[in-house]
Order: structure tokens, then C-alpha cells, then sequence
């Protein structure tokens, strides 16, 4: 079973999850920019944590034998920080760079005014670098949100079908499926979406344009939801044929959108391993 999670925030994840996740057919994953938990206080703290999404985890990752990209953004809940809001700027030299296969995550928290500017903004600069954009659901009042969102995205330069709409849920799968969006699933142990209520959504509304994840992060969550989700799937009925279409070709297939998608697990160079290789040479 070969596995691409599209979203999972490894900065967050020890080495034990990486070399869990590749021993369970993880090959590639994507890890998109978001909240710390912890309120930044600057637009540099955005910097260094880009950076080290577009530098260390990569680097880190390829030691696992795992392609990493990642997604650049203001996330929704610090789009309401008047200390954040100024990265808007600066997203634009992020997004020239090769590691960034989308602008994310993106999208409503509390549905503020603040937020409806940071997602029409976030929109355009993904239409402007001809990348595709990924797009969460809020927590709470989902479908409300889901609405608003597309709304938003009719609006946009940006065509639906360059969209990925993420944790969904029964609620909120059949008017995003017929917007035209790509159609994401987040699975937790304990919120959000479970394995079996996954296959449920898969018997109902098909395997086309719907992708998996984990969205593991710094909270209670599980890097071998994906896994799970295939083995689900198989106990069911699908085969191995529509296994492989939602858990590998198509995030492939979304990421592919942005011209940049790299499935090797290269090397990519990174300030620390020189510096490890400095060190080594001096040993
Ligand atoms: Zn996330």
C-alpha cells in the first residue's frame, strides 16, 4: 500500500512517526503552515517557521525516505492577529519556491471579517503563482462555513477545481462534491472523522477527487490514520485499485496542480546538514 498524506503538520512529530508512517507505505507527504498553539508576535516568526518547512522537515523526512513539500499561508485563526496579518506581504516570495505545491491552509475559523479578508487576499496570490489552494472547514458551524467559503471562491480568480476543501464531514461532503472542489477527509482517533464513517462516506459518494489524512499534529492525533483508512476500505470491499486512487493518485493528482511535485525523496540542501557535515569534517 503506497500512502500520500496531504496534510500533516510534522514539525510537530518525533522520528518514531516517520520511520511508523514509512514502514505503514508512506512515500510522500505535504505539510501545510498553520497555527503553533502558541500566538506568534511577529510576522519573523512566520519566517523561521517557513523556512524550516521549506528546509529541516524536508531534510529530515528524505532521512526516512519520504517526500516532503508543504503549503505557505496565513492561517485562519491568526488572520484575526493584527501582529500576523502584515506576513500577507511577504507570502509572495514563499510562494516562488519549488518545496510550496499549494497556498494553505486557508479558510474560516470564526468567520470574522478579518478572516473573509485573508481568504479573498490568500485566494488571489494562488491564482497569481498558479498554484492550487487547500481550504479548511471550520470546527464549529460547519456547513455554514462550507457555504461561506465557496462563495468566497466564486468570487476568486481561482476556479473551484483548484480547490481543496479539507475536513469534511457527512455534513458538509454532498455541497462541496457538487461545487466541483477536490473533497478532503481528516481522521482522528477521537474528532472530526473516524475510519469506518470514512469507508461509509466512500460507499455513498465514490472515490473521485477524494483525498485522506491524518492531520496529525501537536494535539491527540494518529500519523497511521491513512493506513487505517486503507485497511478499512479493503475490509470492506474496495480493492486495491481504489485504495491506491484515494491514498496516492489523488493528492498526486491535486498537488500535480502546482507544477512543482517532487516524489523523490531528494536531499534538499539545508543550513544544518551543512552544518553536520562541517562538523564532520572537522572531526
Ligand atoms: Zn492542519
Amino acid at each position: 500500500m503506497r500512502i500520500f498524506d496531504p496534510h500533516i503538520h510534522m514539525t510537530s512529530r518525533t522520528t518514531d512517526d516517520y520511520e511508523a508512517m514509512y514502514e505503514a507505505g508512506v512515500r510522500a507527504l505535504v505539510e501545510p503552515a498553520f497555527w503553533l498553539g502558541q500566538p506568534r508576535t511577529s510576522p519573523a516568526s512566520f519566517f523561521d517557521y517557513f523556512d524550516a518547512l521549506l528546509g529541516w522537515e524536508p531534510f529530515r523526512a528524505a532521512q526516512y525516505g519520504i517526500a516532503h513539500h508543504c503549503t505557505i499561508a496565513l492561517n485562519p485563526k491568526e488572520a484575526n492577529d493584527p501582529r500576523c496579518t502584515p506576513v500577507l506581504d511577504d507570502l509572495p516570495r514563499y510562494l516562488a519556491k519549488d518545496g510550496v505545491v499549494a497556498v494553505g491552509e486557508i479558510g474560516y475559523d470564526s468567520m470574522t471579517p478579518a478572516e473573509d479578508t485573508a481568504l479573498a487576499t490568500q485566494l488571489q496570490l494562488a491564482a497569481d503563482h498558479e498554484l492550487p489552494a487547500l481550504v479548511h472547514t471550520p470546527h464549529r458551524d460547519k456547513l455554514t462555513g462550507l457555504h461561506r467559503t465557496l462563495d468566497v471562491v466564486r468570487e476568486s480568480a481561482l476556479p473551484v477545481d483548484r480547490v481543496l476543501i479539507d475536513h469534511l464531514n457527512e455534513t458538509t461532503v454532498k455541497d462541496a462534491k457538487d461545487a466541483g472542489s477536490w473533497l478532503g477527509f481528516s481522521v482522528y482517533p477521537d474528532t472530526k472523522m473516524d475510519e469506518d464513517r470514512m469507508v461509509e462516506i466512500l460507499r455513498t459518494y465514490g472515490t473521485e477527487k477524494v483525498l485522506v489524512n491524518s492531520a496529525a499534529d501537536w494535539g491527540k492525533s494518529d500519523p497511521l490514520k491513512t493506513r487505517r483508512v486503507g485497511e478499512a476500505m479493503l475490509k470492506a470491499g474496495f480493492g486495491d485499485d481504489d485504495v491506491d486512487l484515494v491514498l496516492w493518485r489523488n493528492p498526486v493528482a491535486f498537488y500535480a496542480l502546482s507544477g512543482r511535485l517532487q516524489l523523490d525523496p531528494t536531499e534538499p540542501p539545508s543550513p544544518t546538514h551543512e552544518g553536520n557535515s562541517i562538523l564532520r569534517g572537522g572531526a
